[in-house]
């Protein structure tokens, strides 16, 4: 008989629990050990429908060496029935590189009438499955899948290998071979095939509601990118969806819905698909983190990788190798997981907040892998969750890394508004600038306007400044503008915006004040500037201002208006001989 391995072993389709394995120490899982006190197996009821997975009423042999036929098998086991192992919990779980083992289960129909029942072993990624059905008197049926074999020539065209069996009255000896490099994982199933539809759905909600969000979370930041024209949402887009690609051709919804017939391009898919998956998720850390910027070093070793990896996998290609690509990607695979949990540590560490994100996302798939390695192994007891735990981990994974782009566009946002409102703050003073000051003042303005209240405006300018700059030098100039503006800025009101003109001018403006208020406030500015002294190293610098006040008058429609005669009236001040206040009072009234 031919031994329906292929050509090249698959232990590397499930590259990262096969890498958590071997960190773990964990390969080839033990089996549990068999039972001592081994005696007739529980007989499985054909009557029954199990919703779970049957693990108790279960024996197992394991293939060493030659491949064995049915009827050796039948004949070890009466021999000595003791061959025949029990799975200690859960499901038989065998771990990676496992020899092909040999299923046995007795089923009983204590019926007149034959029971349709389907058999299926739950795992999408086994090589091969042999059903045989055996009842007294009658010829032993076989049944044939795995995913070696294109979907239509399956016993039944799924991407679970099952087979259904109409059970006679009497006693049924049921034998499953499986052969496979990948985790030996085998949940049987023993079910009407009603019982098998349910079950299938809720996988397929589970994997429609995982690979819907991956999806999702890819379309949305692909458009993302087509609107904002930043790579690292394309790259995001893309890691997302080979993550997809890959799991889904490993464990045989690939082959199941797209391309059913094609048993070679089964071979070829993965690390094909994998070498995607790494490429985009080290193109999106690299972008996100910028380490062509913070970690130049860091940022050539990844591109190394990289252009290592296509280039090896190219030749691989190019030779037809396709277990070494495989084996390639077993050995990118860690180093890409290493290397994610290292920028993005690394890159927190070095006080990048969104990098949190990033690096709790990459630990739940981390995380998630384990507990499906552990799962796989037969470590932990089996569970859909357990056995899932690796899918559940990437979605968390990128829902996490979807916060880290968030928060990162958070931060640009809040960089930008900083910047546009340093952009109205003039340096020197720390008052605002004409940018900062024009728009309040402008709606102050027209708020009065329409509610026909006072307001007026004061342009300052210091005296004689350039004097100052001329004894002292420009950077002495510098810290008396600085101080007469702090003392400006203390002198106002609250409510009066002040702001630097340009040189050694200010301008404030005071909402529902009128002239004679407004007077009194300039006033004071006048007075406490007079006031002032400067030390410079020993020598008082003082300093006096002249004041030009306008008020909102019936003809002054605009603000810039009132400034321009503000500046009149500041213009008069000087003349009159400066540390004064100039206001059109006495003119209008004349
Ligand atoms: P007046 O009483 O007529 O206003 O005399 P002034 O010397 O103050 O007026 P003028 O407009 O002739 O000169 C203004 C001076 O203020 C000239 C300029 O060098 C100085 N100045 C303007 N901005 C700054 C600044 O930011 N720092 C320093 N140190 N000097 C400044
Ligand atoms: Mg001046
Ligand atoms: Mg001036």
């Amino acid at each position: 008989m031919q031994k329906y391995s292929r050509k090249y072993n698959q232990v590397q389709r499930h590259w990262f629990l096969f890498f958590l394995l071997i960190i773990l120490n964990l390969t080839p899982c033990a089996l549990a050990e068999p039972a001592h006190d081994y005696g007739a197996l529980p007989l499985i009821d054909a009557r029954a429908d199990y919703q779970g997975a049957i693990a108790d009423r279960v024996g197992y042999l394991v293939e060493q060496g030659e491949m064995l036929s049915v009827d050796e098998v039948q004949s070890l086991i009466r021999a000595d029935p003791a061959v025949l192992k029990r799975p200690e919990s859960g499901v038989l779980a065998n771990g990676i590189n496992s020899d092909a083992i040999w299923l046995v289960a007795n089923v009983s129909n204590p019926t007149e009438d034959a029971i349709l029942r389907r058999v299926s072993v739950g795992t999408g990624w086994l090589e091969r499955v042999d059903f045989f059905f055996i009842t007294e008197g009658l010829l032993p049926q076989r049944f044939v899948s795995g995913d070696s074999i294109a979907l239509a020539h399956r016993s039944i065209a799924k991407r679970i290998p099952s087979a259904d069996y109409l059970f006679p009255p009497g006693e049924t000896r049921l034998l499953l071979r499986v052969e496979t490099a990948d985790p030996m994982v085998v949940p049987l199933y023993f079910s009407s095939i009603a019982v098998n539809h349910s079950r299938e759905q809720s996988e397929a909600i589970f994997f429609s509601f995982a690979y819907g969000v991956m999806f999702a979370l890819s379309a949305y930041n692909l458009m993302l990118f087509a609107g904002l024209r930043k790579r690292r949402y394309l790259f995001y887009s893309l890691y997302t969806a080979t993550f997809v690609i890959v799991t889904a051709s490993y464990n045989g919804v690939g082959m199941a819905l797209l391309w059913p017939d094609a048993v070679g391009w089964q071979q070829w898919a993965p690390p094909l698909f994998m070498l995607c998956f790494v490429s985009s998720g080290l193109a999106f850390a690299t972008s996100f983190l910028k380490t062509r910027r913070h970690r130049p070093r860091l940022h050539k070793t990844i591109q190394t990788i990289g252009v290592a990896y296509f280039t090896l996998f190219g030749a691989c290609f190019a030779l037809d190798k396709q277990g070494l690509a495989l084996q390639l990607a077993f050995l990118v695979v860690p180093v890409f997981t290493a290397l994610m949990l290292y920028m993005g540590v690394s890159s927190w560490m070095g006080g990048n907040q969104s990098a949190r994100y990033f690096m709790l996302g990459t630990l739940a798939s981390v995380v998630g892998a384990f507990v499906t390695a552990l799962t796989v192994a037969g470590v932990i007891t089996y569970s859909q969750p357990g056995y899932y735990a690796l899918d559940i981990g990437m979605v968390v994974d990128a829902m996490l890394l979807m916060l880290a782009l968030a928060d990162l566009a958070r931060k640009n946002k809040e960089a930008r508004v900083a910047a546009e409102r340093t952009a109205q703050i003039d340096l020197l003073t720390g008052l605002n600038n004409r940018r900062g000051f024009l728009p309040v003042a402008e709606s102050l303005w027209s708020l009065a306007t329409r509610k026909d209240s006072n307001v007026c405006v004061a342009m300052i300018d210091i005296d004689h400044f350039k004097s100052i700059n001329d004894q002292y030098g420009h950077a002495v100039g510098d810290r008396v503008l600085k101080k007469i503006a702090d003392e400006l800025d203390n002198s106002r009101r609250k409510g009066d915006i002040l702001a630097r003109w340009g040189g050694e001018e200010f301008t404030l403006l005071l909402p529902e004040t009128d002239e004679a208020e407004t007077l009194t406030v300039a006033e004071r500015f006048r007075h406490n500037i007079e006031q002032l002294v400067v030390n410079d190293g020993g020598r008082m610098i003082r300093c006096t201002i002249s004041v030009g006040v306008a008020s909102r008058h019936a003809q002054d429609v605009t603000l810039e208006h009132a400034i321009s005669r503000a500046d009149e009236e500041l213009y008069q001040a000087k003349i009159q001989g400066r540390n004064q206040i100039s206001t059109g009072r006495t003119s209008d009234a004349a």
